[in-house]
């Protein structure tokens, strides 16, 4: 139960980060999207964050803390990236359990499946200018590090970042911005971003 309620804490920091984020991450979809991704992150993230501290509250483990934060990260924020954060916690949650507290390792391999699910429900693979863009190096940053979890996060956080600064050069393949032929060029991709600067929220948090 402890390991849900510090679960549920790390979803209200994702929360909060969202809100702060909102305004920027709004402008950068409005580049080459919709414009709505700042706004569709906080409500992802603030219905995630609401089930996970209710779940922590009755005393649910860890798993299903993840679990429910998945489902109504899905249904509150609709869109793209919702439905694929939404998916990305469930799978974090698969790889937890209920009843023993995971150790750093587990934990460390739980959020890689979590970042790995995000090539695998989407579609998408490096160089098509999405969130996989910062999704794979942060999987493959956290296959390689050790099992001291501040430590591991950190590096993958950072690999997260280059990823994502690097959608800077790269024309979309995939989601809403392959619509708006290169106008994204010289801007890297939202959802990336947003990826990035999360992890790197948590990676600080955890230090
Ligand atoms: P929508 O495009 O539905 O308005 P958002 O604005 O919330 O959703 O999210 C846009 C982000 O979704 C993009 O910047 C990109 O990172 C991500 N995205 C879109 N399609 C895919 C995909 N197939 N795989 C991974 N990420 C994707
Ligand atoms: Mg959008
Ligand atoms: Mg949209």
């Amino acid at each position: 139960a402890a390991q849900g309620a510090r679960l549920a804490e790390v979803m209200d920091l994702i929360a909060r980060t969202a809100v702060a984020d909102a305004d920027f991450l709004g402008k950068l979809d409005s580049i080459a999207g919709d414009g709505d991704h700042g706004q569709g992150m906080v409500l992802g993230s603030r219905a995630a964050a609401k089930a996970a501290a209710a779940a922590a509250e009755a005393g649910v483990g860890a798993a299903t803390v993840m679990r429910q934060a998945g489902l109504a990260w899905a249904e509150g924020a609709g869109g793209t990236s919702g439905a694929l954060w939404g998916r990305a916690l469930e799978a974090v949650g698969a790889g937890l359990s209920d009843e023993a507290a995971a150790d750093a390792a587990t934990v460390l391999a739980a959020v890689r499946a979590g970042a790995e699910s995000v090539a695998a429900s989407g579609g998408a693979v490096p160089g098509d200018k999405t969130m996989v863009d910062a999704t794979t190096p942060f999987a493959v940053a956290l296959s390689e590090a050790g099992d001291d979890l501040p430590g591991a996060f950190a590096a993958a956080a950072k690999a997260a970042t280059e990823g994502a600064e690097a959608t800077k050069d790269l024309v979309a393949r995939k989601g809403r911005a392959t619509t708006h032929g290169d106008a994204s060029l010289g801007h890297p991709d939202p959802g990336a971003v947003s990826f990035a600067r999360h992890m790197t929220r948590i990676a600080e948090y955890l230090a």
